[in-house]
């Protein structure tokens, strides 16, 4: 089987090792002898989006942010037409604030989002941040779950219709939320780094199977021995002080 990814801004979005969501993929793929083609397109590259079977766009602190989201907006139809052809999206942070309706930085200075939901996010000042370590209880296609990441962002995301999880410890979307991040089958925003897929490996296989399915159906995925992903979530949960 083969599959694809398109690496949005790579060089711009890439906070606290979001890269490192690349290479859980391809790891989780060329266990399988799935042979994975990662393509990276920057600002002002054409790419035909729709050609691929998972889009992913990492965290960027505000400067980079404004750097590129009238490059971004340009491929507004670009990216619909993606959704259309059923490409599965990956969003952390930054990413994820795009694809709402604005972005207002601690400064008061408002970005344009692609307004595909209703979602959007308003930092209150500079000096107010949700940071630290996250666990959101997730359930996502009939799967439940215990995701655990690193948060660190002013943004305030309000309006959002159907999350990715209900947070045990950590703020979320909103200061001490109750929700985390966005899922709607199709497109995965959230706020955790860590990066998210090192030590989730149920996502990393979601959206795996999610890419798969755009070109073949439903495909059952051979299980991996995660061990050592597992080791990682557990020291965290710990760390947390959250029981399993
Ligand atoms: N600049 C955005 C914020 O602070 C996003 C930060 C990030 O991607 N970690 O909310």
């Amino acid at each position: 089987m083969e599959l694809s990814i398109i690496w949005m801004y790579h060089d711009l979005m890439d906070l606290y090792g979001d890269r490192g969501n690349i290479e859980v993929l391809k790891y989780r793929c060329k266990k399988r002898g799935i042979k994975l083609q990662v393509d990276t397109c920057g600002i002002g590259e054409e790419k035909d989006l729709s050609a691929y079977d998972i889009l992913f766009i990492g965290g960027g602190a505000d400067r980079e942010q404004g750097l590129l989201y009238q490059d971004l907006l340009g491929r507004k139809q670009a990216i619909q037409k993606a959704m259309n052809a059923g490409t599965f999206i990956l969003l952390i942070c930054g990413g994820y604030q795009f694809f709402g309706q604005y972005y207002i930085d601690g400064d008061g200075r408002q970005i344009e989002g692609l307004g595909f939901f209703e979602y959007f996010t308003k930092a209150p000042d500079r000096a107010r941040r949700c940071i630290g370590n996250i666990a959101v209880e997730c359930s996502l296609d009939g799967e439940s779950f215990l995701a655990v990441g690193f948060e660190n962002h002013g943004g305030q995301t309000i309006g959002v219709q159907t999350p990715l999880g209900k947070v045990i410890k950590g703020h979320g979307n909103q200061f001490q939320s109750s929700w985390e991040g966005f899922y709607n089958g199709q497109v995965l925003g959230t706020y955790m780094h860590g990066p998210l897929l090192p030590k989730n490996p149920e996502i990393a296989d979601l959206i795996l199977r999610k890419g798969l399915y755009r070109r073949y159906g439903k495909v059952d995925l051979e299980p991996l021995d995660d061990a050592l992903e597992t080791k990682a979530r557990n020291v965290m949960l710990a760390r947390m002080q959250i029981q399993k």
